[in-house]
């Protein structure tokens, strides 16, 4: 496979799942499979690959493998996302995801992270895509494949160019280009080229763009990559459309449309059928024009229907919200773990992390890495004197318009503000956490949730009547917060996974509230 000659790879992978099946070796059946899918969903048919994989995991369960289990969602997601399915490629990847947290399996979280991020490209949300992509760059220095880093960095990459970021963009090609393996990955040099030639062509240099795509074209022709040549193929169509080339265009849309609909690819044949259609309209030939649009019209329902990215959005966001939360606080135990396995360089940046870095600059808040530390300790105190403790997590409402509406400075004073009045609730021994970017946790011990929810209240009412006109006229800031107390044999991420749900009960009751965690099951 990493030849980039799967069929190979199909053969060796059968005759492993005969001669396993031949002496019982389970656990090489399993393996063969996954390897004789994956090849079969990059070469031919996706559909025949489910099957396969679907076995495989079928098995790899059976053997109690997290790893295997988490590898072969992620294949089957890949194959559901070529089918059109983003709904179940969603749900495959965020259980390889939950699989891969538990097992501490960097590159998988990656995969997962890409594969999410995917989707929403799919569906032209690049915002939501970078989100999940910039996690996944944030996994790629604690794993050893310089494969998967490249790819995280290639679908950040993917993300600025859409967000306009060119130089960002350049930026982490550069990133992608130092992690890649030769000869070995020569398709993503290929992507490399042809993400270049986008940021080319969007920048007006048409010659320097053409130069790019013909060169990932080449690439990816060689290799026998079909979805990589579909995709260059389109990107050439495009160019060449802009230049007033229709014949040129024509001869790389109409190339691509017969490649993409062997893997009914399902967007870009969409795309390519409107380009066509729009060549032809230009050269006067209105039948061929008609039969494109429709060709254009029949994919853009059928995608319609499938999945619209706000049912994508809405279906699994808070499935997705708690696979976050777990991520959130796998971050920073993979960070430390792998600093304190590293060498001296690594020590010396840990001795200084959790020398300095104590504090939030911004909001004079604890950052994360004091929560890490204080907060079991906290826990065990308040266990052994048998008193309670409670945590509260304020997000801002709607901090996003705040920082667009009027400046992303004015949106730092806001969160200082709110710290302010946040400190002034907290007693000696209560702690005030930096948990992301608007998103505060107070953790109080020896309080009771009854107490808590009460100066929870008090924060949410206080807040909106501070004076912010004093800083932007007409200015309004609300506040949400979840509550919980910490229960008997809990543990600190179960706990504040309850909290993170009372929160998003607050946000989706209309926001400026406060919810209680409901007891843990
Ligand atoms: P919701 O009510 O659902 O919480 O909406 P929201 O807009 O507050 O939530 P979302 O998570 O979509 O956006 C949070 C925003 O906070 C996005 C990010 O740009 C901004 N942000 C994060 N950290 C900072 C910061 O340090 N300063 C400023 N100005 N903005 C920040
Ligand atoms: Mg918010
Ligand atoms: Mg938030």
């Amino acid at each position: 496979m990493y030849a980039l000659d799967c069929a190979v790879t199909l053969d060796v992978a059968k005759t492993a799942v005969q001669k396993s099946l031949d002496c019982g070796y389970v656990a090489g059946e399993a393996q063969g499979l996954l390897w004789w899918g994956r090849s079969l969903w990059i070469l031919v048919s996706p559909k025949e690959a489910l099957s396969l994989l679907r076995k495989a995991l079928r098995l790899a369960r059976q053997l109690d493998e997290p790893r295997l289990q988490a590898e072969c969602h992620d294949a089957l997601a890949n194959c559901q996302q070529m089918l059109g399915n983003a709904r179940k490629a969603f749900t495959s990847w965020a259980d390889s995801l939950e699989l891969a947290l538990v097992i501490d399996a960097g590159d998988l979280c990656i995969e997962a992270l890409n594969g999410l991020g995917n989707l929403y490209v799919i569906h032209d949300d690049h915002q939501t895509a970078f989100h999940y992509h910039a996690l996944a760059v944030e996994f790629a220095p604690f794993v050893d494949d310089p494969d998967i880093r490249c790819k995280a960095f290639l679908h950040l990459a993917a993300d600025l160019i859409k967000l306009q970021q060119h130089e960002l963009a350049i930026g982490m090609l550069l990133r992608a280009e130092q992690s890649l393996v030769l000869p070995r990955r020569q398709n993503w040099q290929a992507e490399i080229y042809a993400y270049l030639g986008n940021i080319a062509a969007s920048k007006g240099d048409t010659r320097e763009a053409e130069r790019h795509l013909l060169a990932a074209h080449r690439i990816n022709l060689a290799a026998g990559l079909f979805w990589g040549q579909a995709v260059n193929l389109l990107g050439l169509g495009k160019l060449k459309l802009q230049l007033g080339e229709h014949e040129a265009a024509n001869h790389f849309l109409l190339q691509g449309v017969e490649l993409a609909e062997r893997f009914n690819a399902g967007n870009l044949l969409m795309q390519m059928h409107e380009q066509l259609y729009q060549s032809y309209e230009a050269l006067g030939d209105h039948a061929r024009a008609v039969m494109h649009h429709i060709g254009y019209h029949t994919h853009f329902l059928q995608l319609a229907q499938q999945d619209s990215s706000r049912q994508l959005q809405s279906l699994s966001a808070r499935r997705l919200h708690h696979i976050e939360m777990r991520l959130k606080l796998l971050g920073s135990e993979m960070e430390i773990s792998q600093l304190r396995r590293q060498s001296d360089a690594g020590r010396k940046r840990l001795a200084w992390l959790e020398s300095a870095a104590y504090q939030d600059g911004l909001t004079g808040a604890y950052n994360r890495r004091v929560m890490d530390e204080r907060v079991p300790q906290l826990i065990a105190h308040a266990q052994q004197s048998l008193s309670p403790i409670s945590a509260l997590l304020l997000d801002f409402d709607h901090f996003k318009q705040i920082n667009d509406q009027h400046s992303h400075l004015l949106g730092d004073q806001v969160l200082q503000m709110g710290c302010k009045l946040f400190l002034a609730q907290c007693r000696d021994g209560d702690l005030l956490v930096r948990f992301g970017g608007e998103e505060f946790l107070l953790f109080l011990p020896g309080v009771a949730i009854e107490v808590a929810s009460k100066i929870a209240e008090r924060i949410c009412t206080a807040l909106p009547k501070l004076d912010w006109a004093a800083l932007q006229p007409g200015l309004a800031v609300t506040v949400s917060i979840g509550v919980g107390q910490l229960q008997a044999d809990e543990t600190v991420a179960d706990w504040l996974q309850r909290i993170d749900q009372a929160l998003y009960a607050a946000k989706r009751g209309g926001r400026n509230r406060v919810c209680l965690a409901g007891e843990a099951p």
